[in-house]
């Protein structure tokens, strides 16, 4: 039997390599391991990374994060999903609410029972029976509430909140439970005779060795990259953004509980509202547009002055095809990379960090946690690859040459299954524990203009005006239920 790891080594100090030391310490700190976390203050994070979707609020508890001393501490405010303007059509816009969207009758799905009733005018829209939808457009929040299948116990919220200071959170939670925090830069990687990293080198002669190597060195992705050549798999032909320009702004008006997502001609904007700012920025394909047009659309649709000098960045959509290999584990950009639209970043550094954790390799390094992580993290990403692609794929606009390329490009064969089912009869079907539910799925393709062109046909064993008398009913109930909440002011 391999002696237990006694030593786990975190490489880089963003936002994944300050979540893994908060979930290291919390949950593998028995007294006898160490847990170190290098990062280099000349070399500095990325920067950016303000929007969260709601499992984040398990994350902080589970590491003794108390919700209103975070919010304090990181400008943080809560969010009910993203608003998409101008992605189905120019004119359009439509929410992808969190929490769940009505519910069943005698088992039957709730999107089924509208979809069989939806011509008729008193049923309304899709929006109208997702309470975090129907408040968000309130600008209203209150945190969840009574039965989980009341208007109230239905809705589900995230944060956004200034990634900076949510680092910096983590650190002092982390270092007041033991994690040793290492200042400088790494010039050297030395590996044994299994091809394992054995130990890092720093400037100023230091070294730093280790058993367990988490690799949370960003875009550069020092170990799992560069180290154990493991392969970027390339999806830029499904993403094709790939330059960011990143911009705060003053405080505009009422905080509004969700992020909004702006087609432009080439790209998209992201507006994120904190207690103390506004996060704002273009995401562009640089295939499609230069960088000088991308900055003037930016500055052209902001709502108030900049605060800061636009920061910008550049990425590749995709991800190592292994995340995890011989000793050491990737999490965040080190990891891969997918456009922020959906906010799902952040969330994959928990996932990784839940999931090893699930599999640690307590008792040295087999293949077959190794590979279990592997796919079961492989899943994930190609799943929110997916739902991020649909967003492309499902517009009907054709005004310029970046929309003409995403509307009409071949798509992953796993999409492509999606959306034949669902154009259908509505039908979606969710695999594994793959992040987004049929609500999320339903919200987006609705929102983006795909309306099947049938129903489940065993909805029809139920009397429709029955169904209808009870859709009213969860109507009204979402209705009321979001006006009773106060304004987020
Ligand atoms: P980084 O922040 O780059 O950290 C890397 C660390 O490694 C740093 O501490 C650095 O000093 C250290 N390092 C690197 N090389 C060395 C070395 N040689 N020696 C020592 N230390 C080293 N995610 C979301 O969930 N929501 C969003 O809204 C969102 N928006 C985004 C917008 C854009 C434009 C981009 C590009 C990303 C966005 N993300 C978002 C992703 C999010 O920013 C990242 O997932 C998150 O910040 C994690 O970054 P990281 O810790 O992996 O890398």
């Amino acid at each position: 039997m391999n002696p237990p790891i006694r030593s786990v080594v975190i490489v880089g100090g963003g936002t994944a390599g300050w979540m893994a030391a908060a979930a290291a310490a919390r949950f593998l700190n028995d007294g006898q391991r160490t847990i170190t976390l290098i990062e280099s203050e000349a070399i500095g994070t990325v920067g950016v990374g303000e929007a969260t979707i709601p499992p984040i609020r398990g994350f902080n508890a589970r590491i003794g994060l108390d919700e209103a001393s975070f919010l304090r501490a990181t400008g943080g405010t809560p969010k009910l999903g993203i608003e998409f303007v101008g992605w189905g059509a120019l004119d359009e816009r439509y929410m992808h609410p969190f929490g769940t969207v009505g519910h069943e009758i005698e088992g039957l799905n709730f999107h089924q029972l509208w979809l069989r009733l939806r011509d008729r005018a008193e049923i309304g829209s899709y929006g109208d029976y997702a309470i975090a939808a129907v408040a968000a457009r309130a600008g209203r929040f209150a945190p969840p509430a009574g039965d989980p299948r009341s208007p109230t116990g239905q809705l589900d919220y995230a944060y956004h909140f200034d990634a900076g200071l949510y680092a910096a959170l983590l650190r002092g939670h982390a270092e007041a439970q033991g994690v040793t925090r290492i200042e400088g830069r790494i010039t050297g990687v030395e590996r044994d005779a299994r091809g394992h990293v054995a130990a890092v080198r720093l400037e100023g002669d230091r070294r730093v060795a280790g058993e367990l190597f988490l690799d949370c060195t960003g875009f550069r992705s020092l170990l799992l990259g560069e180290t154990m050549g493991v392969a970027f798999e390339d999806w830029s032909h499904w993403l094709p953004c790939d330059r960011a320009i990143a911009l705060p702004t003053a405080r505009q008006g009422p905080l509004l509980p969700y992020t909004r997502a702006t087609a432009h001609d080439a790209g998209w904007q992201w507006r994120i509202p904190l207690q103390h700012r506004t996060g704002n920025g273009h995401v562009y394909a640089s295939a499609f547009t230069d960088d000088e047009t991308a900055e003037r659309v930016l500055m052209a649709n902001l709502d108030a002055a900049p605060t800061a000098e636009p920061r910008r960045l550049s990425f590749r959509a995709g991800r190592r095809t292994k995340l995890w290999a011989g000793n050491v584990v990737a999490l965040g950009l080190a990891g891969g990379f997918l456009e922020p639209l959906e906010s799902t970043s952040i969330h994959l550094i928990q996932d990784g960090i839940s999931k090893l954790f699930a599999l640690f390799p307590d008792q040295g390094f087999g293949t077959v946690e190794r590979d279990e992580y592997n796919r079961l993290m492989g899943d994930q990403y190609a799943a929110i690859r997916d739902f991020i692609i649909l967003h492309y794929a499902a517009t009907r606009r054709d005004d310029t040459p970046f929309w003409r390329h995403v509307g009409t490009m071949a798509l992953p064969e796993t999409l492509i299954r999606k959306l034949a089912l669902f154009r259908e009869k509505g039908r979606i079907f969710r695999y594994d524990d793959e992040l987004f539910t049929v609500p999320s799925w339903v919200a987006v393709l609705l929102g983006q203009g795909i309306v099947p062109s049938g129903y489940d046909p065993i909805v029809d064993a139920l009397d429709a005006d029955r169904v209808a008398g009870a859709l009213r009913q969860m109507r009204r109930g979402y209705a009321a239920a979001a006006a009773a909440m106060p304004a987020l002011g």
